[in-house]
């Protein structure tokens, strides 16, 4: 996401589990994130999400779903966890069978029984029809009366079961039941659009690249919607609400900008591309997000927030984090990338922006003291990670030039591609892949609190540009 306000969810669960049969095992709530310890469910591993809704904006407290999970167990499970935020859910099969018991517990679990236990190494898909207000974060009312989603860390349980931790990626169908005369648009190549003959439309979409839950997204709203494409042949899908500003230069600039950064990363991960630009009603945003293959701005598209979100579809979504301690292999290249861009564009890095933002910065302690990896909880997406992180990897590009630093990204992106990666991870390729010593580098940079030395902060050419300072 780009630096906007958020909420940072408190997620307070009162767990008060029944004592589990003799030889069975449950499915447990929380995978143990360092920062997020509740987030998620252990037991399974979703392979697929089918989302069903339908949502008329005349009604903003009524979203109906019906959500089949597919999942395999990689535990014998007598039961396990979904989250899902709100909702009064009606009914909830396992396999097609009734679900012997469903309960509710704290604020986002919702706790399966099936009728026979689930066998480790097996495949079961587990379907759960719900209704209701949707109330969790990043659900957002739009200006003329549509509503988006879009929300980090947490947004999948808004409208939708899951197993809400980015360690957990899976494919994604959406299918959409709206009003005529209202579009939704969701991530990934759109299937067919039907009607009901009773004054409904159903948009269908398809993510068929494993996606983290806070980058899926439904956005229902009046869209205008324009489409072209790469050079490659990926679809460029832009949806524009009816507030949204349509650019045509910006429009055209998206294009230019995913080109130039497969130039960079390597080639673009996702089967589409675009962009959804919403305008949240006052009060409920700005939010500017990396949802999967389409990103979701405020207003209108701007090639700052589009080279940070765009450069996301490498950094983010298709390489994630393990856990919430690796923010930086998201933000820190994401924000690099508007230097890219700029640079681009004719700017000169050392001297326009490196070397003034060090110099305004040099004795601003504060500025220096969060550390990149493992920032702390509540510090996930700390501000250090963008103003820090683009200043780091400059300086890391600066230090073993530019072939292996574009070797190192795109190393990163084939070796990592669709999965999840730890910055310890992102350390080690780069020392390999330069075949340099960069302990005290890295040290200095990701895990110091406080300014690099000098050799850390000026390698290189860096150094002369300073001299003209
Ligand atoms: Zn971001």
């Amino acid at each position: 996401m780009r630096r906007v306000p958020f909420l940072v969810g408190t997620v307070v669960l009162c767990l008060l589990l029944a004592p589990s049969p003799a030889s069975g095992a449950d499915g447990r709530s929380g995978l143990g994130d360092p920062y997020f310890p509740e987030d998620g469910n252990s037991g399974y591993d979703v392979a697929h999400y089918d989302v069903r809704i339908a949502y008329d904006p005349a009604h903003p407290d009524r979203l109906t779903g019906d959500t089949t999970v597919t999942a395999r167990a990689t535990d014998d499970l007598d039961r396990f966890n979904l989250d899902l935020t709100g909702f009064d859910v009606s009914a909830v099969t396992v396999d097609g069978r009734p679900a012997r018991e469903v309960a509710r517990e704290g604020d986002h679990e919702l706790v399966v029984t099936p009728a026979q236990r689930l066998s480790a190494g097996s495949t079961f898909a587990v379907r759960v029809r719900y209704s209701g207000r949707p109330v969790g974060e990043g659900w957002h009312q739009l200006a003329d009366g549509g509503a988006d989603v879009a929300g980090e860390p947490h947004s999948a349980t808004a409208w939708y079961p899951a197993n809400d931790h980015p360690s957990d990626k899976a494919t994604f169908s959406l299918t959409a039941t709206v009003p005529e005369g209202w579009t939704a648009i969701g991530n990934g190549r759109p299937g067919p659009v039907t009607t009901d003959g009773a004054g409904h439309r159903t948009f269908r979409w398809h993510e068929d690249h494993p996606m983290v839950g806070y980058a899926s997204t439904v956005a229902i709203d009046r869209f205008t919607v324009h489409t072209s494409v790469m050079k490659d042949g990926t679809p460029v899908i832009t949806a524009y609400s009816p507030d949204a500003l349509i650019d045509p230069d910006a429009e055209a600039q998206q294009t230019e900008i995913l080109e130039f950064l497969a130039s960079r990363f390597g080639p673009y991960p996702f089967s589409s591309a675009g962009a959804i630009a919403v305008t949240h009603r006052a009060g409920d945003g700005p939010v500017d997000l990396e949802t999967q293959s389409r990103p979701t701005y405020d207003s209108g598209l701007f090639d700052v927030a589009m080279a940070h979100e765009i450069a996301h579809q490498w950094f983010g979504d298709s390489v994630s984090f393990t856990d919430w301690r690796d923010g930086c292999i998201s933000e820190c290249f994401a924000q690099y990338a508007n230097w890219l861009w700029y640079e681009h564009q004719g700017d000169d890095i050392d001297r326009d922006y490196y070397v003034p933002v060090v110099a305004e910065h040099r004795d601003d302690h504060d500025f220096w003291s969060v550390p990149l990896y493992d920032p702390g909880p509540g510090r996930q997406l700390d501000k250090a990670l963008y103003d820090r992180g683009q200043l780091m990897l400059h300086a890391l590009r600066r230090t073993v030039g530019d072939d292996l630093f574009f070797t190192i990204l795109r190393r990163w992106q084939r070796d990592h591609r669709y999965g999840n990666a730890s910055w310890p991870q992102f350390e080690a390729l780069a020392e390999k892949t330069a075949g340099q010593d960069l302990t005290g580098f890295f040290a200095a940079w990701a895990h110091g609190t406080t300014i690099p030395a000098d050799k850390y902060l000026y390698p290189g050419t860096l150094g002369s540009a300073t001299a003209g300072q």
